[in-house]
């Protein structure tokens, strides 16, 4: 092969323009490069204990039988979920996480140069399968305390929107909607626009208007609501989100889906994950707690921050954030820097066990020299 073909120059246009998702690292990858041990990690929003011991255990069953392929239907997970849900099995589509239910969404909706309209700073996954479709970004920003205003959002549709991308509660900044303004964003969207409530954090919203957006499905087909099971129960490891919609929609994005895209032991681990609600409880209660300990931690050290809704919490450190967020992981506290989003003067933090967060608490004052 000639030395000077580029690669590059052989994919299509907007494959060119992407650059890949800068994942949170592993504490492996960073214990490596800096020959460090007891790294902790709170970068990438996931459940900070391990899986409830019954998903453990039923793992250990399931695996001696991987030498079949998974069960495309995933006929037992779809059982359980619907009757947790309270909706019929036939309102749900698995995917190897919620982001792999995005790639589905875009590639059965968009054509080049369709608009994707999406909150902005938001998931960083909204404007990546969004250009690799070849689609045109429309990024709205926020409002004051980097919230979303429903009627700007709105503001933001024309002919060429197919797709409406919202994050609730919105990661990085923790915050969320309530049924009003999301009731408003239904209202003001036309109906062939599809509304994908993002929905990866529901469980840990504290708001009491926080909307039941499962009601909606029935009304509205082009409306989606994204979970995932690797937050809250635990499973960010094994690849594991759903959608629930209207059985119309769903049939529509089976023809997108690859047969076997969960595996088998991501099913296994969703039922008995179901099963232990006090697992969740307590994934729950930590989160809680844990980001009351790293507030009162930015109040002391007088870093705003912006109130949460999740399990993470975005803080302003000033514009050394950079600076922290490296002399951080060089001390084993892996955070998330926050420039890529054009937050310059932030950092993402997720809420640990106590002891994880007090270790990045005293790290992070000793950084700021207070
Ligand atoms: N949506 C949002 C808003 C997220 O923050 C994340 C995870 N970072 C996801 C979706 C994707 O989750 P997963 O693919 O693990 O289900």
């Amino acid at each position: 092969m000639s030395r000077a073909l580029s690669l590059l120059d052989l994919a299509r246009p907007h494959i060119r323009d992407l650059k890949a998702y800068p994942p949170g690292k592993p504490i492996e990858e960073l214990e490596r490069e800096l020959g460090i041990s007891g790294a902790i990690k709170l970068a990438s929003n996931e459940s900070p204990i391990s899986p409830s011991p019954r998903v453990i255990a039923a793992l250990a069953a399931a695996a001696a039988n991987l030498n079949r392929y998974p069960d495309g239907s995933c006929f037992n997970v779809r059982k359980r979920l619907a009757s947790h849900l309270g909706i019929k099995g036939e309102s749900l589509i698995f995917g190897a996480g919620s982001d792999e239910l995005l790639e589905m969404l875009v590639k059965v909706f968009l054509d080049p140069g369709d608009e994707v309209v999406y909150p902005w700073p938001s998931f960083a996954m909204y404007p990546i399968v969004t250009t690799g479709m070849g689609g045109r970004r429309v990024e709205v920003p926020p409002v004051e305390g980097l919230r979303t205003d429903p009627d700007k959002l709105c503001d933001a549709i024309t002919e060429r929107t197919k797709l409406l991308f919202l994050a609730n509660p919105n990661n990085p900044t923790g915050t969320c909607l309530g049924k009003r303004e999301i009731e408003r964003i239904l209202e003001r969207t036309p109906e062939r626009v599809v509304i994908v409530l993002d929905e990866a954090y529901a469980e840990y919203v504290r708001r009491p208007d926080y909307p039941q957006s499962l009601d909606w499905i029935g009304e509205r087909r082009t409306l989606l609501v994204l979970r995932t099971f690797s937050k809250i129960f635990g499973l960010a490891g094994l690849r594991l989100g759903y959608a629930a919609a209207h059985p119309e929609m769903i049939q529509l994005l089976e023809r997108a889906r690859h047969p076997f895209n969960v595996g088998t032991l991501a099913q296994v681990a969703a039922c008995a994950a179901l099963d232990d609600m006090k697992h969740v409880e307590q994934v729950r209660d930590l989160a809680h707690r844990g980001l009351r300990q790293l507030e009162v931690a930015f109040d002391k050290l007088g870093l705003p921050y912006v109130p949460s809704d999740a399990n993470f919490v975005l803080v302003e450190v000033g514009e050394k954030a950079r600076e922290i967020d490296a002399n951080l992981k060089r001390k084993g506290v892996i955070v998330r820097s926050m420039a890529e989003f054009g937050l310059t003067r932030h950092l993402r933090i997720t809420a640990g066990t106590p002891d994880e967060n007090e270790r990045l608490i005293e790290a992070l004052a000793v950084e700021l020299g207070r």
